[in-house]
């Protein structure tokens, strides 16, 4: 098998082994679907509720306030879709996740008006920049916790007492930060918060959304009483007990990875000044996601940087797309002001606790061979 340097791990994950072992037994012998009432169901609906118990420990929720999605781009959905009330408008920053954007945008075809708040050139969403934009009529706000790519924290605390004030629900897309950073429902006090599995080594095709208890919500998929009657369908046993082994253990190696990945990263930066490419590293001055480094190079093509360094064996992603003859600068790059010189060369390199400083090494050595010119 060929041996890759795998570097986009914002994008997805390798499945953590104690995950698959404890998911193996309800794809095998343990199969039962969990809403019956015989006593073969009842390992399934005790995996089921065991699941649900560690996975609200985790963020410092209650069991009754985690509903099993097949993702995030269905929770984000469900948030946005199943929040806001008639008349409303909803709010959204203009960096959030396309998932989280065209669900906005589908409810604004519906009539909802829709607000968006700019980042700063951080990509940080000031409260101060919240509240210019905030009216009464204003149903739903949605700040995503940490960029997808740039990596930057938003103050989520501050945004949702913002959107209190003017009575609306505030949620968050917590898909890159849940299992990577300390992530506590009570202490930010959000209502709404979505999560994904595969972005913690978690299985793909399953992830949640946290409701705060007596937030109303309508369901997002009719059908059978599954998930308290919100979002019907046999439930995915598997997927649950694998996402919740994996969040698990996520919180338990969520400082040892992290610093693991500060010294990645440093020795990752080192090695481009060392190699005297001029470069300019996104979101530098906040808070930002460990491991997820967004590069922006002087007169180049994200889009043949990533391709030069699949070559090399290195998987990253980038910030621009090539479509045909024009380069098209992602919303993130643009909202946050990077030049445009710069931003068509923009990639993005997210490391995991997988790699190792050989992992970085060999990122350094393939950047110098594509971008040194002399
Ligand atoms: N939100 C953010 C911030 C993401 O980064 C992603 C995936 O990249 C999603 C939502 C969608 O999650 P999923 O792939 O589980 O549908």
């Amino acid at each position: 098998m060929k041996r890759y340097v795998y570097a986009d791990n914002a994008a997805t994950t390798r499945l953590d082994p104690e995950a698959f072992e404890a998911m193996r037994p309800y794809l095998l012998d343990e199969f039962a679907n969990a809403s019956q009432p015989y006593s073969f169901s009842r390992t399934a609906k005790d995996a089921l509720k065991g699941a649900r118990n560690t996975i609200a420990q985790c963020i410092n929720a209650r069991p009754d306030e985690i509903f099993f999605t097949s993702g995030g781009t269905e929770s984000d959905n469900w948030a946005i879709k199943g929040s806001v009330g008639a008349g409303q408008a909803l709010v959204a920053s203009s960096i959030e996740h396309h998932a989280v954007l065209n669900s906005c945008r589908a409810m604004e075809r519906l009539g909802h008006p829709l607000f968006y708040v700019p980042p700063d050139r951080n990509a940080l969403v000031s409260p101060a920049k919240l509240n210019a934009v905030m009216t009464e009529q204003v149903g739903l706000v949605s700040v995503m916790f940490a960029n997808n790519e740039v990596g930057a924290i938003e103050p989520v605390g501050a945004l949702g007492r913002i959107a209190h004030e003017y009575g609306a629900l505030f949620h968050t897309d917590a898909v890159q930060a849940v299992g990577h950073v300390k992530v506590d429902v009570k202490a930010l006090d959000v209502d709404l918060l979505s999560a994904s599995a595969h972005k913690f080594h978690g299985p793909k095709g399953i992830g949640f959304l946290y409701v705060k208890s007596g937030t109303p919500m309508r369901a997002y998929l009719d059908g059978g009483r599954q998930e308290r009657g919100l979002r019907a369908g046999t439930e995915n046993i598997a997927s649950v007990v694998g996402m919740a082994t994996a969040l698990k253990n996520s919180c338990k190696t969520m400082q040892a990875t992290a610093d693991l990945l500060t010294t990645l990263e440093n020795a990752l930066l080192e090695g481009l000044y060392a190699a005297k490419l001029d470069f300019l590293r996104n979101a530098a001055e906040v808070d930002r996601l460990p491991g997820v480094i967004s590069l922006s190079f002087p007169d180049a093509d994200g889009e043949v940087i990533l391709h030069r360094m699949d070559l090399l064996g290195v998987c990253v992603s980038t910030g621009a797309a090539c479509d045909s003859e024009y380069v098209t600068v992602s919303h993130v790059l643009q909202a946050i002001g990077v030049p445009e010189e710069y931003a068509r060369g923009t990639i993005r390199v997210s490391l995991g606790g997988n790699n190792t400083i050989r992992d970085v090494e060999t990122i350094v050595s393939a950047l110098r061979k594509i971008l040194c010119r002399a």
